[in-house]
């Protein structure tokens, strides 16, 4: 392999039941600084059915080329025919980078894909730069967050990492953005790993999805049981927010994993972040210090959580929040 042969950047367009999904966006902002940076154009792989519509989109968010990768067993995300499909797109675009959602489809999909191309993968990073030489600086907590690792691939073509939804942001969409559309004739051998979808169900119960609220309202362990975060929900509601959680109270059985922010939860950038009852451990920290203004609630006045906020409230939430509660009711009235 002579790795000088890779050139671009080449993002996978997650797309679920023919919706691009937000990370892809995100990753093509990403995926755009850093081609400018290294002076080479971005690919994006969409692979699907009946899908070639987005195409226009995925140029104004930054595509400078759409590889649209269409066949019937293409239609619902399996890992087989994904695999052959990305191996290909990597194949005929000879990328220096690949990069990925970290979604369940991401990290199924990606370590495949690399193994097949006998290149490394970095999962889960939270920062993606460009070494003077060249090379993709992938960093990614190791050591359960204790540490911040940066990973580089020297040796090996391309350089594929998985990123987090929410980590990256997308460049402004710019409708006067041109792009070559190219429809790639991708074949699918139904080889022994093929396996067939017989049906999808799909989760009847709207999910809000707190990644996409502008107000959240997250408690902790010391919200001290389920019936007590409905004072959060109030807040929550006269905010038009979300309620979120630590992983302390997902671990409690008071929220569902998927309102749960942090290194193994979500990462979240709303415009307004109460904490109630977290004490800002890095694990949690790191999924919402991005966030535009951070209000703590804490009795504890020592708690790690006030290095991180705008706002620090020293008190006891069963007292502090009902009194909240109260004064926003007034403003809303
Ligand atoms: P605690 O640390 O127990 O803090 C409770 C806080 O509530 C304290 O500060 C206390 O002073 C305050 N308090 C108590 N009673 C009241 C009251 N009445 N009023 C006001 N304040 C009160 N954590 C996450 O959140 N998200 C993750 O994704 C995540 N991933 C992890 C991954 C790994 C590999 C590891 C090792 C850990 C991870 N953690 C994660 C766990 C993390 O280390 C912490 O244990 C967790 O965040 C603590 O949650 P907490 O702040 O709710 O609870």
């Amino acid at each position: 392999m002579n790795i000088n042969d890779y050139k671009g950047v080449l993002v996978y367009v997650e797309q679920r039941f023919g919706e691009v999904q937000n990370v892809s966006l995100e990753l093509l902002g990403k995926g755009r600084k850093i081609a400018d940076e290294l002076g080479v154009h971005v690919v994006a792989a969409l692979i699907g059915k009946d899908i070639e519509k987005h195409s226009k989109l995925l140029v104004e968010y930054g595509a400078d080329k759409v590889l649209v990768m269409q066949d019937d067993n293409l239609e619902l995300y399996s890992t087989e025919p994904y695999t052959q499909a990305m191996v290909q797109a990597v194949n005929s675009e000879m990328p220096e980078i690949v990069l990925f959602g970290a979604t369940s489809i991401g990290r199924d999909l990606a370590p495949r894909v690399s193994a097949r191309l006998l290149t490394g993968l970095t999962a889960d990073c939270t920062s993606l730069d460009i070494s003077e030489d060249r090379m993709l600086l992938m960093t990614r907590p190791a050591f359960g967050g204790n540490i911040m690792a940066t990973i580089v691939s020297p040796d090996h073509r391309p350089q594929m990492s998985t990123v987090r939804p929410g980590v990256m942001t997308k460049m402004e969409r710019d409708h006067n953005r041109t792009g070559e559309i190219v429809n790639y004739p991708v074949k699918i051998e139904r080889n022994k790993n093929f396996i067939e979808v017989l049906s999808f169900e799909k989760e009847t119960e709207e999910k809000q999805d707190i990644q996409e609220a502008t107000v959240l309202v997250s408690g902790g362990r010391g919200i001290g049981s389920k019936d007590n975060f409905g004072l959060l929900y109030d807040l929550a509601d006269e905010l038009n927010g979300l309620v979120s959680a630590s992983r302390a109270a997902v671990d409690s059985g008071w929220m569902d994993h998927d309102r749960q922010v942090g290194q193994t939860g979500k990462t979240v950038r709303p415009n307004l972040y109460i904490a109630c009852g977290i004490s800002g451990a890095i694990q949690h920290v790191a999924g919402m210090e991005e966030a535009e203004l951070i209000i703590a609630v804490n009795k504890d006045k020592g708690a790690k959580i006030f290095e991180v906020a705008d706002l620090g409230i020293v008190g006891d939430v069963q007292k502090v929040l009902p009194f909240v509660i109260e004064e926003i009711k007034k403003i809303n009235l």
